[in-house]
């Protein structure tokens, strides 16, 4: 429980404090001294704390962000204090490390470092990230992107919470197909220039081949990149395919997760490692560029599992690889059984990863973290050269317009001068959004019209 003056950052100071892992009691009390000094005092298992700091900012919205930040610190400062025990990112809990870094400029190394206590490992990834965008970063120019969501898929996984319902279970199936094409036709009409299409799941190959064939003729169009998230290899099908390439799609993501098929049974896939390498050749025949996502923490594996299957996708060369660190949340089935992961083993195998795939030619290009990932950690994307995803540096560094479509999606308009981002998410439920979709494109024409 956290006891604060400052309300309504209440959460910002318990996702510190669960960092740590436990569920304690912390007080924390913030005074201020005019406008440019805060002192904060914080109580924590019978210890007693006090910090000072100096406020600079330029704005109320940037004195917000200044006032939260040390905040956050002095919560983190507290907790290290007490359990001599440091995290890899410091008091940093944002989803955007790297969005944060080029908001700090020249000085975000010393500001992470000397600020943030981010360890140097981790500092030194973000330099590197930095340095993979460079050709991709266009922050000044108006960039858009378009987002479908086919949030469908033919089982679950026992590590998701994602909202995806089993599509043999669903019964309006075919009025979301019309729904989402209207959406697409509309997003299609509105006065921007997409750069890339990404229709992600779920499973969005597990629609039957006539639904997939006609939101992909929706979609056609001249695009710098066009990404399909296959997902799972169970549903990959030559005829997918060839819908894929009569309509220009360029970037398929195969993603095995693991290539143990104990670990594939245990996390309820209905696919063996031996069909992902299949699948794979056969989406590279077709001339796609393809990612293959892989877990770190998977239930049972140890650090030699997760080692393996890292090999294994790295001798497989895909353009991408993308290391997730395994993230239970509430309404996953693995989370409901309680399944135990060793945090110390999980940050070897991120370590790994970054080792063994900087080896293999492959650089660290975007990064991002979420809530209850295992070891503190963070999902890492990695790119032979010259063929990092635009779609993923566009949307984790919040620089693109992104116009979603389709259930679960979230659109964004980004007011680049005022420093501002609006977003506005559709239903998750299907036959919410069904009931909804024509209000759903009137506000995205009112926005980016
Ligand atoms: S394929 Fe992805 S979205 Fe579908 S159930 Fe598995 S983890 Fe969830």
């Amino acid at each position: 429980m956290i006891y604060t003056n400052l309300e309504n950052l209440s959460n910002e100071i318990s996702e510190v404090v669960n960092q740590f892992g436990i569920d304690l009691d912390l007080k924390l009390t913030a005074r201020f001294d005019g406008e440019n000094k805060m002192m904060v005092f914080t109580e924590f298992s019978g210890k007693e704390f006090k910090f000072e700091y100096k406020l600079t900012y330029d704005g109320p919205l940037e004195k917000k962000r200044v006032i939260k930040r040390f905040i956050k610190l002095s919560a983190y400062k507290t907790m290290t204090e007490c359990f001599g025990e440091k995290l890899p990112w410091g008091a940093l809990t944002g989803i955007r490390p790297t969005k944060l870094a080029y908001q700090q400029g020249e000085r975000w190394q010393k500001f992470f470092l000397d600020v943030m206590d981010v360890s140097p490992e981790k500092t030194n990834l973000i330099a590197e990230i930095l340095s993979s965008q460079k050709p991709y970063y266009s922050p000044m120019g108006s960039v858009s992107d378009l987002f479908v969501s086919i949030p469908f898929c033919p089982s679950r996984c026992a590590y998701c919470s994602f909202l995806s319902s089993e599509i043999s279970k669903l019964k309006r199936l075919d009025e979301y197909v019309d729904a989402l094409i209207f959406e697409i036709e509309s997003a299609k009409k509105l006065p921007l220039k997409y750069k890339c299409v990404y229709v992600g799941g779920g499973t969005p190959v597990s629609l039957p081949d006539e639904y997939f064939d006609r939101i992909m003729n929706a979609l056609s169009g001249d695009y710098r990149e066009f990404t399909v998230e296959a997902g799972r290899p169970d549903c990959i099908t030559k005829e997918k395919l060839d819908i894929m390439k009569r309509y220009g799609v360029t970037r398929v993501c195969v993603n095995p997760q693991t290539f143990l098929d104990k670990t594939l049974q245990l996390i309820g896939r209905r696919h063996s490692a031996a069909d992902v390498i299949e699948k794979y050749q056969l989406v590279k025949s077709y001339g796609f560029d393809v990612n293959m996502d892989l877990i770190a923490g998977l239930p049972n594996e140890s650090f030699e599992d997760f080692c393996y299957s890292l090999d294994k996708a790295a001798q497989l060369d895909p353009e991408n690889i993308t290391v997730h660190t395994l993230c239970l949340k509430k309404g996953s089935k693995l989370k409901e059984n309680s399944a135990r992961l060793d945090a110390g083993d999980v940050a070897k195998m991120v370590d790994y990863a970054h080792n063994k795939l900087k080896l293999s030619g492959y650089l660290p290009y975007y990064l991002y973290r979420q809530k209850y990932m295992a070891g503190n950690l963070e999902n890492t994307g990695y790119t032979k050269n010259g063929k990092a995803c635009v779609y993923n540096i566009d949307i984790m560094e919040e620089y693109a317009d992104i116009v979603a479509c389709g259930a679960n999606g979230v659109s964004k308009k980004v007011y680049g001068g005022e420093d501002r981002i609006e977003r506005f998410a559709s239903p998750k439920d299907v036959d919410t959004y069904l009931s909804k979709v024509e209000q759903i494109i009137e506000q995205k024409n009112k926005v980016f019209g």
